[in-house]
């Protein structure tokens, strides 16, 4: 499931492409993806000119110039792509927008939803969402107190996007051998430099993820060589059996609360 680095890629790459663009026409091939009836979500889309994309947590909102929002939530499967009738995919779309002369694709929206709302009904959407891990007003102390607060497993509570939001399956164990700590930790168990190094982890892992491109499967655009490419620098996760980049000890693939989990054990305390 695509998460922070994943949305974050798709929002500036997005957000440079269609800027003030107009929606010209808008399909909806799969109605259940939408919380309209089809025709509706349509009339209200269709002529709208896009005013910004941004990013809250794993969520993509693309800022009409009618006051309105559509709320994207990729969830497991979805992806994007943003080009033509000559160039796109051969998979299906659940909706598509053209935009002059290119075409928005929403794939993969069995999971995932795109909702149109008014800022209001979009705000109260989100508003139970945690602190982004990335915000400069969310420093280590603000982490440790959040954290202090919980009682529950390391992974299971930095995947809770009550908690904190945008840290999915990968980037928690990402974060987690990083910091050389068990995902399987009991946060009270957590020394206060062990938070520490959490917060930096963190920091570190989500940031070069970003700066790589996250590792969402297909490219955006044609020739976009950029969408994916910290796929190949993931160090820990989905790699079950290969030996530790750090100290060669084969990873270990557990079940934590129905979640994948990836760990060293060798490394990770
Ligand atoms: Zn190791």
């Amino acid at each position: 499931m695509p998460e922070l680095p994943e949305m974050e890629t798709y929002r500036r790459l997005l957000g440079e492409r269609i800027t003030g663009k107009t929606i010209t026409r808008a399909d909806v091939q799969r109605e259940k993806t939408v919380n309209l009836p089809a025709e509706a979500f349509i009339q209200r889309v269709q002529g709208r000119t896009i005013r910004s994309v941004q990013r809250k947590a794993k969520h993509l909102l693309f800022h009409l110039d009618n006051e309105s929002v559509l709320l994207l939530h990729l969830m497991l499967g979805g992806f994007l792509y943003y080009g033509s009738e000559t160039d796109k995919l051969d998979r299906t779309a659940q909706v598509t927008f053209h935009l002059g002369g290119h075409t928005l694709y929403f794939h993969g929206l069995r999971l995932g939803y795109l909702h149109l709302y008014s800022l209001e009904e979009c705000a109260q959407k989100l508003a139970d969402l945690g602190p982004e891990p990335l915000d400069p007003l969310f420093s280590a102390v603000s982490f440790g107190q959040l954290l202090s607060e919980r009682r529950g497993i390391l992974k299971t509570t930095l995947v809770d996007q009550h908690v904190l939001s945008g840290i999915g399956n990968c980037y928690s164990d990402e974060i987690c051998f990083d910091a050389g700590i068990l995902p399987m930790r009991k946060i009270p168990a957590l020394s206060s430099t062990e938070l520490a190094s959490l917060y930096q982890s963190m920091h570190a892992v989500l940031n070069e993820a970003i700066r790589y491109g996250g590792y969402m499967e297909y490219p955006l655009y044609k020739g976009d060589a950029f969408t994916g490419g910290y796929n190949e620098r993931c160090k820990i996760y989905d790699r079950g059996q290969d030996p530790c980049l750090r100290c060669g000890t084969p990873i270990i693939q557990e079940e934590l609360a129905s979640r994948k989990v990836f760990y060293c054990p060798r490394c990770q305390k």
